[in-house]
């Protein structure tokens, strides 16, 4: 039987390397592409592929939301994210979303093959470099004594100066609403940039917005 995959990446050339190495396989062939997530969708409806190797980050409509709509409508279609992030909230948003299988792009070739076929079969299939943190995080969830190891744990104090920082406000002004001195703050900031593995205020900003502590919008 052979397994009818439609590929979905704003990036051609990712795309292209996909078609081809997948179209060496006895076993499937590539019936569609897509851009977007809102192409995903309309070939998830009009190809009826087996399975649609997804990307996260892609305009119009990310991989995230389109999954859910594809796992909704068409709960056939097998879904695996294709994605850069290793990051435990993309993983574990994809799979909430009814994907059966997240590879990071780093991987090789092999292992997509495998991953395919290993859902096709009706398993799940993780990155093995992302396993252990989906399975804490899932543990964790059931049960919050289990630490997971992959999280920063932070103080609800280091939490409140870390999203007045990503907002802006300078050390003297988290001071005064948190009345306690400038030293201070700056001993936090400090622990935080440790904490955290940031060496500069943009790169805990980010951080700040994965965790939700902080959006985008104002
Ligand atoms: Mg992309």
């Amino acid at each position: 039987m052979t397994i009818h995959i439609a590929l979905c990446d704003d990036h051609q050339i990712i795309r292209e390397g996909l078609r081809s190495l997948l179209e060496k396989q006895s076993d499937m062939m590539v019936v569609g592409e897509g851009v977007n997530g809102l192409e995903a969708i309309k070939l998830a409806k009009e190809k009826k592929p087996d399975i649609m190797v997804i990307d996260i980050a892609m305009p119009e409509l990310n991989g995230i939301a389109a999954a859910k709509r594809i796992s909704t409508e068409f709960p056939k279609i097998k879904i695996l994210a294709l994605s850069m992030h290793s990051d435990h909230h993309f993983v574990t948003e994809m799979l909430e979303a009814g994907a059966a299988g997240y590879m990071l792009k780093d991987s090789a070739f092999p292992e997509l093959a495998n991953a395919i076929r290993t859902i096709m079969a009706g398993g799940l299939f993780i990155s093995p470099r992302i396993a252990g943190n989906v399975l804490e995080e899932f543990a964790h969830r059931s049960n919050p004594k289990i630490k997971t190891h992959h999280r920063i744990e932070l103080s609800p104090r280091e939490k409140e100066i870390l999203q007045m920082i990503a907002e802006g406000k300078s050390s003297k002004d988290i001071a005064a609403v948190m009345v306690i001195s400038v030293k201070t703050v700056e001993t936090h900031r400090q622990h935080l940039m440790n904490k955290v593995g940031a060496h500069n205020v943009a790169t805990l900003t980010k951080y700040a917005i994965r965790e939700g502590l902080t959006s985008l919008e104002e």
